[in-house]
């Protein structure tokens, strides 16, 4: 995955990395900020103390890769930890507010490496703010794809599985699953629609309605036929 050439001596830069939930995002920043650690650089890094999913004290990832962590309430707190750092990782960026953009700012300015991995769409496919701004003054941008969980095919958004009124609703796979644009648009209607589905993301409805209709005889011989294939 994209990750900057050298930069002259003391200067700074923003990465960002952003996808839906599931997408990898925290793997990603976990194996960024564990090559800074192993090339001996100081390395800080942050999570805000609103998501306790896992861990306060550990960015912790769906597939249960960890690094230790300071939990902060707001962006500025950063600054405070930050100082003799010269790599620092963020994660869940869209939960830290608007001030995490000028935090970012500063620190990329005072030669500081950064990166900050977050949604970048919230629950109904809006832009998840500070990520936006986040995206537009990075250097480098990273975007990652989950596997829709109702077609197989490339998933950009979180779908809410439940109803909950808000837009901050910290939660796991009991709450959120990664679903493509078409998936995530039909909402409740999409396991319909595209069940049985092939991995590889057929959003074809009319197969489905065609294997409904077969005959149980002819469907046997017609599976046997594409085995042996
Ligand atoms: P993010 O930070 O983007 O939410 P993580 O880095 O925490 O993602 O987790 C990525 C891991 O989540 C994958 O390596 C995989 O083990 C797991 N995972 C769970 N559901 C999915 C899915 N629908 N698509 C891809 N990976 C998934
Ligand atoms: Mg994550
Ligand atoms: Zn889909």
């Amino acid at each position: 995955m994209a990750e900057p050439s050298p930069h002259a001596p003391h200067q700074g830069w923003i990465e960002v990395i952003v996808g839906s939930m599931y997408s990898g995002k925290t793997e990603e920043l976990i194996r960024r900020l564990r090559r800074a650690q192993i090339a001996r650089q100081r390395v800080e890094i942050f999570k805000p103390a609103i998501d306790d999913r896992y861990a306060h004290d550990h960015i912790v990832s769906h597939s249960e890769l960890r690094i230790p962590s300071h939990s902060v309430r707001h962006a500025r707190d950063i600054l405070r930890f930050a100082r003799s750092a010269q790599v620092i990782g963020i994660d869940e960026g869209q939960f830290l507010g608007p001030g995490l953009v000028e935090v970012c700012e500063r620190l990329a300015r005072s030669g500081k490496r950064v990166i900050v991995a977050g949604l970048d769409q919230d629950y109904a496919g809006r832009p998840f703010e500070p990520m936006p701004q986040l995206l537009a003054i990075a250097e480098y941008i990273t975007k990652t794809l989950a596997i829709c969980m109702v077609c197989g095919g490339p998933a950009n958004r979180t779908y809410r599985k439940v109803r909950r009124s808000g837009r901050v609703v910290v939660g796991g796979a009991d709450l959120y699953e990664a679903r493509c644009r078409r998936c995530h648009e039909l909402g409740r209607r999409a396991r319909a629609v595209t069940a049985g589905a092939s991995p590889g993301g057929s959003h074809d409805a009319s197969s489905v309605r065609a294997r409904r209709r077969a005959p149980r005889r002819r469907r046997a011989r017609r599976d046997a036929r594409r085995r042996v294939r």
